[in-house]
C-alpha cells in the first residue's frame, strides 16, 4: 500500500520547504520534491497536501487509557479513552499510565488496554506504577516489568506533594528510581519515573534532595503538571536548568485549576523569557484524568476529566499569541518528547525510514488529517477509523 501526499509544508518538526511525502506500508519511503510515481502502481493512494503543513503524528506520554479517577468514589472511575479521540486530536502515540487508583485499576488492564490500540492502529506504551509508593506493577516490582514486558517503558505516575500521594520519603523514593533505572538498562527502556506533582507544601524538594544527597542522575525524573502553580513552575524551571527534563499538562486554566495557574501558553512565555532549554520541555494531556476540586479542608467539591483535544489546542495557542515559532512549539509534542522516552528515529520526527505517523494542519493550525503507520485515520478533520467497540 503506497500514499502520496503532494506539496505539503514540511514540518520535521524542521521547517523543510514544500515537497512531496512518499508513504510505503507503514513508513515513509521519500520526502522530496516532485515524486513521480510509475504508472500502474497498485495501491496508491494520493492526497493533497497543499494549502497543508505535515507535521509528525503527536506523542502524549500522559494519558489514562484504561480510566482513571475515582476520588469522588466508585461513579467518578472516568472512562477508557476510544481510537477517534487519539486519532482526532493528532495522537499517534499514546502512553498510558495509572493514577490516584492502583487497586479497582491493574496493569494488567493498562497493558490489554494498550494492545487494544496497538490492534487498532496507532502506537500505545504504558508506565508500570500507580501514585503510590510501594506501587503496583504486574509482575511484582519496577525492575521485572520494565526488563520483561514490552510494552512498559518507564514508571508513573509516581505522585509527590499531594495530599493523594503515599507521602512518599526520600529514601522510598530514591529506592523507586533506582529500581526503574536498573530496569531500563536492563530492558534497552529509558526507565524515567514519570512523577505527578500536586499542588502540596512539598513542590520538587523531594527531586532536589534525590539529586543532592545520591547518584542517581537529573534525567531520572520528568515532573508533570508543574504549570498548576506559578510557586512549583519556579522550581520547575530551576530543575530545567540543572540538566532535567519537565512536562507541562495542557487543559490546565485559573478557572478549573488555580488563580496561581499558568496556561501552557503563559508558562511557555516565561520558559522563553528565561532562556529556558526549550528541548527539554515537553507537553501532555492527562486525558481521561480526573480533575477533581477540593475545598480549604479537603473536602471534594467537584470533578471533572481531561480532554485530549487540549493537547494540540493549547500548543496551537502559543504557536497563535506568538509565543514560540511553529518548529518549537511541534517539538514539545513530536521530537522532544522522543528523544525523552528513546522512541526517535522511528517516532517525533518526519525522516526517510521513520514510521509514517503524520498529522496535516491546515494554514489555521487546526488538525485536518492523521496517518498513523501508513494507515489513514482522519481527513477533513473526521474520524475514518473508529474503535472496535466504537459507535
Ligand atoms: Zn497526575
Amino acid at each position: 500500500m503506497f500514499t502520496l501526499i503532494k506539496n505539503a509544508e514540511i514540518y520535521s518538526p524542521d521547517q523543510m520547504g514544500v515537497n512531496d511525502v512518499l508513504i510505503a506500508g507503514s513508513k515513509i519511503a521519500a520526502i522530496q520534491p516532485n515524486i513521480s510515481i510509475p504508472k500502474g502502481l497498485p495501491d496508491l493512494m494520493e492526497i493533497d497536501g497543499s494549502r497543508k503543513l505535515l507535521a509528525p503524528g503527536f506523542i502524549d506520554q500522559h494519558v489514562h487509557i484504561a480510566g482513571g479517577g475515582g476520588e469522588g468514589g466508585p461513579v467518578s472511575r472516568t472512562p477508557e479513552i476510544t481510537l477517534s479521540k487519539l486519532t482526532l486530536a493528532g495522537v499517534t502515540t499514546v502512553i498510558g499510565l495509572l493514577g490516584v487508583d492502583g487497586i479497582t485499576r491493574s496493569i494488567a488492564e493498562l497493558l490489554a488496554k494498550a494492545r487494544a490500540l496497538e490492534e487498532e492502529g496507532i502506537t500505545a506504551y504504558i508506565y508500570t506504577g500507580a501514585y503510590e509508593i510501594p506501587t503496583r506493577t504486574l509482575t511484582g516490582n519496577v525492575r521485572s516489568d520494565l526488563v520483561l514486558i514490552d510494552k512498559v517503558i518507564g514508571t508513573g505516575e509516581i505522585a509527590i506533594s499531594d495530599h493523594r500521594s503515599a507521602q512518599p520519603t526520600l529514601e522510598m523514593l530514591t529506592k523507586l528510581a533506582s529500581e526503574s533505572r536498573v530496569g531500563g538498562l536492563l530492558g534497552k527502556k529509558p526507565g524515567i519515573v514519570h512523577i505527578h506533582i500536586g499542588d502540596g507544601k512539598q513542590g520538587l524538594s523531594l527531586l532536589f534532595e534525590i539529586m543532592k544527597n545520591t547518584d542517581i542522575p537529573i534525567t531520572q525524573f520528568v515532573p508533570t503538571h508543574v504549570n498548576r502553580l506559578d510557586r512549583l513552575f519556579d522550581e520547575a524551571v530551576e530543575f530545567l536548568k540543572l540538566g532535567g527534563n519537565i512536562d507541562l499538562t495542557a487543559g490546565i486554566t485559573k478557572e478549573n485549576e488555580s488563580p496561581h495557574a499558568l496556561e501552557v501558553h503563559e508558562a511557555l512565555e516565561h520558559l522563553v523569557e528565561v532562556k529556558a532549554n526549550l528541548d527539554r520541555v515537553t507537553v501532555s494531556s492527562d486525558a481521561n484524568g480526573s480533575m477533581p476540586r477540593f475545598d480549604k479542608d479537603g473536602r471534594i467539591i467537584g470533578i471533572g476529566i481531561g480532554s485530549i483535544t487540549e493537547l494540540w489546542k493549547d500548543i496551537a495557542k502559543a504557536v497563535r499569541k506568538k509565543v514560540i515559532p511553529l518548529p518549537t512549539a511541534l517539538a514539545l509534542v513530536t521530537r522532544n518528547v522522543a528523544e525523552l522516552l528513546k522512541l526517535s528515529p522511528a517516532k517525533g520526527i518526519i525522516a526517510v525510514d521513520s514510521d509514517a505517523d503524520i498529522v496535516l494542519l491546515d494554514k489555521d493550525y487546526n488538525i485536518d488529517t492523521v496517518i498513523a503507520k501508513g494507515k489513514l485515520m482522519v481527513q477533513n478533520g473526521q474520524a475514518l477509523v473508529h474503535g472496535y467497540f466504537e459507535e
